[in-house]
């Protein structure tokens, strides 16, 4: 981890009262401000995490922290990358983590039931898709639930525009139908190597938001991070090399500033998506990109109709496509697992091992750690 991708705008050698310009062009804002006391110690925020340790950008710079013994036997957040989060005076040490303005989380690949959270206060999730055969409206409509999720505003990016002539793809038709997944998400088509459309990214995000690239490897995420760092390039290349299992391949998620003022993360390596949400609320977290399944279902004649052979059944009446009812119906399955899972386990464990701060009644995980 290098020090040449952030640099303050403007220091202040009184760090505990940090300059606020300096913190607001990564990301700060009255939402956090509020959280604080006079006591509390130096924001900061996690631009990147590696085994318990984080890279921290402050008001004067960066530098690695790890978190107090108090904080992580506590259960109390855990801190993720984008996460602000407050650091002793004199002793670089994270001892609380600020209210997140929103979180892109999934459960935990080959666990019972852990939250991971994989990036924290995302304003923008770009859900980036190959063109090529790498485009799957059932793969797009899992990460627009996710993003529904966080709190982030999904915008899809349909990658790898340059070989639309070459495999006889019809460009526009693409873009409506991934527009009919989804009518609020934005749906942009662009190519990496061409450049074309990327011109139009910085302008969904103003100075001090924050973006995250989403999507299956080979999309095009990394190609798309350096094309818009420009001259910043050789960053990514540093991480790409870094990895342990000397594979040319990203596994950590990192911040970036971009040319712009904004910030860019990259979520690499995620092979598996598997659905989180705050527990008992698993149904709202299909609504923005099942509505119509969900307004059909109000009409159905048995109130837990299953949506596949009852009569009466609204939902089958209607010309929803086959291919995206199964995936609204594998996810709405997923969720409702995820419940109940969670449900029997709180049962079994008793009120006495809720962690405080944890108001899902599901456990945090230990630690965030790579795939
Ligand atoms: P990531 O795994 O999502 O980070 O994907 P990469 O950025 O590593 O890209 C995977 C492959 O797709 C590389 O060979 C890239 O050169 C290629 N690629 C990325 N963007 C484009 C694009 O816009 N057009 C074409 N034709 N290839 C692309
Ligand atoms: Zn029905």
């Amino acid at each position: 981890m290098t020090s040449d991708r952030y640099t303050p705008g403007q220091t202040n050698p009184d760090a505990t009262d940090p300059a606020p310009s300096a913190l607001e062009s990564i990301g700060w804002s009255s939402f956090f401000q509020s959280q604080l006391t006079p006591a509390d110690g130096i924001p900061g925020r996690v631009a990147s995490a590696n085994h318990g340790r984080f890279l921290i950008w402050t008001a004067t710079g960066e530098l690695d922290a790890g978190v107090t013994g108090q904080l992580r036997k506590s259960g109390a957040l855990w801190p993720a990358v984008g996460d602000w989060v407050l650091l002793r005076p004199g002793d670089p040490v994270i001892h609380r983590v600020l209210a997140r303005k929103s979180k892109l989380a999934r459960k935990q690949p080959e666990r019972e039931i852990r939250e991971q959270v994989l990036a924290a206060n995302i304003d923008v999730l770009f859900i980036v898709s190959g063109l090529d055969r790498d485009y799957n409206p059932r793969r797009i409509e899992r990460y627009l639930v996710m993003a529904a999720e966080s709190g982030a505003r999904p915008v899809v990016l349909l990658n790898k525009s340059d070989l639309a002539a070459e495999l006889s793809l019809d460009l526009e038709a693409i873009v409506a139908s991934t527009q009919l997944l989804s009518p609020a998400a934005t749906i942009i088509p662009i190519s990496a190597i061409s450049d074309h459309g990327l011109d139009v990214l910085p302008a969904q995000l103003a100075p001090g938001q924050t973006a995250a690239l989403i999507g299956s490897s080979g999309v095009g995420k990394s190609t798309i991070l350096n094309r818009l760092l420009g001259d910043n390039r050789q960053a990514t290349t540093a991480v790409r090399e870094s990895d342990s299992r000397g594979r040319h391949t990203t596994t950590t998620r990192q911040l970036f500033v971009m040319p712009g003022g904004w910030l860019l993360m990259d979520l690499p390596g995620l092979r598996e998506i598997q659905l989180w949400a705050e527990a008992n609320q698993s149904s709202g977290a299909l609504k923005d990109t099942f509505d119509d399944i969900q307004q059909l279902a109000q009409n159905c004649r048995f109130r837990d109709c299953s949506h596949t052979a009852e009569p009466g059944c609204a939902v089958t009446a209607a010309s929803i496509e086959p291919a995206r009812l199964a995936n609204y119906l594998k996810m709405q399955r997923e969720l409702t697992q995820l419940d109940r899972k969670t449900d029997i386990k709180s049962a079994r464990e008793g009120p006495s091992k809720n962690k405080p701060g944890n108001k899902t009644g599901r456990p945090y995980p230990k630690q965030d750690r790579p795939e």
